[in-house]
């Protein structure tokens, strides 16, 4: 059975397969709903030497853990807390003039900054048309000793379609920005523009380093490489009957037996994370055999058509996990719900109990 340290030490391999780079390994969203320090740690020990979180408070948290390996955070919505960034030795991404200028206001020591660059996602990042304002705004704080700057950012839009072709102009924007940062005279940074696909699919986007946060956890954006599943989910039969044909099934009865069966309950719903609006197909694993979700989806449970079985209450079932065969995977779940697994990993609710095996 894969342990969640196992699986991400395999994943980062993966990646280390891909890029001879450094690699940054992207935390946020608590590890997408692993763990975040347990991902971090598990990540550095296989070689990681930078770790990425969206939130500076995200990272201090990883510093307070023991985590001592470079981090950086970029999204400040209620502005850069330089004062946390500092104690924390936290490296923060600045995407905007605005923000910049509230930081080398603000900055009572110099700060690690990475000039966060828009390369054609126009969702976050430096617009182009302000590149140069951005630039001089940073050497006069740098001057200033307000901050340092030690790296150059940007995003790719289109990596998910692993198509190099499609990265191109994204590529092309980033060596631009490279060119303007050195030409500042900053002196050495880092340039970073790939995330898990552009890692796995496009050498030419890799630069100096490669932020992975998906692939750590199971998740290949770009469906060209098999990464190994992190998690398991399970749940236990909480309740089970014997239905004649022509029972309706959970609220609004939109699923009747057609035919004498027995239904089982699952104590995990949509509050847990299970998608409320999923295709038929949509089953669990019980003692090696799929079974299929029926009837609406609750807050709080699920039911299972289990057959001519009357599986006993107590028995566990598994909702996803990395086995393969009759065991779902989290990209089984994604297709069900029309969804990213992305979001499967990260919406499981905070009453689940987690564990590290
Ligand atoms: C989430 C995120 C990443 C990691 O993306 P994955 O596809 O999960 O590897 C990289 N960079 C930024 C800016 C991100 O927000």
């Amino acid at each position: 059975m894969q342990t969640l340290p196992v699986a991400v030490t395999a994943n980062v391999a993966r990646i280390r397969a891909r890029t001879p780079n450094t690699i940054m390994a992207v935390v946020k969203a608590d590890g997408y709903g692993h763990g975040a320090v347990t991902v971090a740690k598990a990540a550095v020990a296989a070689g990681a030497g930078w770790l990425g979180t969206t939130s500076v408070a995200e990272a201090s948290a990883l510093r307070a853990a023991g985590l001592a390996v470079p981090i950086l955070a970029w999204l400040h919505p209620g502005g850069i807390d330089a004062e946390a960034a500092a104690a924390a030795r936290v490296d923060v991404a600045v995407g905007s003039v605005d923000e910049l200028g509230a930081l080398v206001a603000r900055a009572a020591s110099a700060v690690r900054v990475h000039l966060y660059m828009d390369t054609g996602m126009s969702r976050g990042g430096c617009s182009r048309g302000q590149w140069d304002e951005l630039i001089g705004l940073a050497q006069r704080g740098q001057q200033a000793r307000r901050l340092r700057v030690v790296g150059v950012m940007g995003h790719l839009p289109l990596a998910d379609r692993a198509d190099p072709a499609a990265n191109a102009a994204a590529v092309a924007g980033m060596r631009e920005a490279q060119r303007a940062v050195r030409t500042a005279g900053f002196g050495s940074t880092v340039a970073h523009l790939a995330a898990t696909s552009g890692t796995l699919t496009d050498p030419a986007t890799h630069f100096g380093m490669v932020r992975v946060g998906a692939g750590l956890v199971g998740i290949d954006p770009s469906g060209t490489v098999e990464m190994h599943g992190a998690s398991r989910l399970t749940a236990p039969i909480v309740h089970t009957t014997a239905a004649p044909a022509g029972t309706p099934v959970g609220y609004a009865g939109t699923y009747v037996t057609d035919r004498a069966t027995h239904l089982s309950v699952l104590p995990v719903g949509y509050a847990d994370g299970i998608p409320r609006e999923i295709s038929p197909q949509a089953g669990v694993e019980i003692g090696g055999r799929r079974l299929p979700v029926v009837g609406r989806v609750s807050m709080d449970q699920i039911v299972i058509d289990t057959g001519a079985e009357s599986v006993p209450v107590g028995t566990s079932a598994t909702v996803f996990g990395p086995d393969g065969g009759a065991t779902p995977t989290i990209h089984d779940w994604a297709r069900w719900a029309g969804t990213i697994p992305h979001t499967i990993v990260t919406g499981i609710g905070p009453r689940v109990k987690r564990s590290i095996t």
